[in-house]
């Protein structure tokens, strides 16, 4: 069997390969040969690096601070909301089940959120060949 890409001889441009979030600090670095640049969710605005976990955060916050809750769980039901709504931003044509584990909460909460926004639902999953012959 042989399924593995031959394509690392291609180009070996060191792109800087470590990323550090300028807020918590988390570092990530890609191994050689699987490619370079940012990670994937990670953004530099301004020169700031944020990280996936820090933008869900800023996500969450920002709902809190537009919805002005008066209770704590409201306050918490807003987060979430506001996190889901970040990762269905980032990409909706994930299932709810994949939104629902990245935000720790429940495939209904997710289709609730996804429902409020208009979005569609998420592609099916291609078929794969289930043939195993
Ligand atoms: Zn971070």
């Amino acid at each position: 069997m042989k399924t593995k890409p031959a394509e690392r001889t291609q180009d070996s441009t060191p792109d800087p390969i470590t990323w550090t979030c300028s807020k918590c600090k988390v570092r990530a670095t890609r191994m050689p040969g699987f490619g370079t640049g940012q990670p994937p969710g990670w953004t530099v605005e301004e020169g700031v690096v944020s990280c996936l976990l820090c933008r869900r955060a800023a996500a969450g916050e920002r709902g809190v601070e537009a919805g002005e809750p008066t209770t704590g769980e409201s306050m918490v039901r807003m987060r979430m909301a506001s996190v889901i709504e970040f990762e269905l931003e980032r990409n909706a044509d994930r299932s709810n089940s994949v939104i629902a584990k990245v935000c720790h909460t429940s495939v209904p909460t997710v289709l609730k959120t996804r429902n409020r926004l208009g979005l569609a639902a998420a592609p099916a999953p291609q078929a794969r060949s289930r043939s195993k012959s």
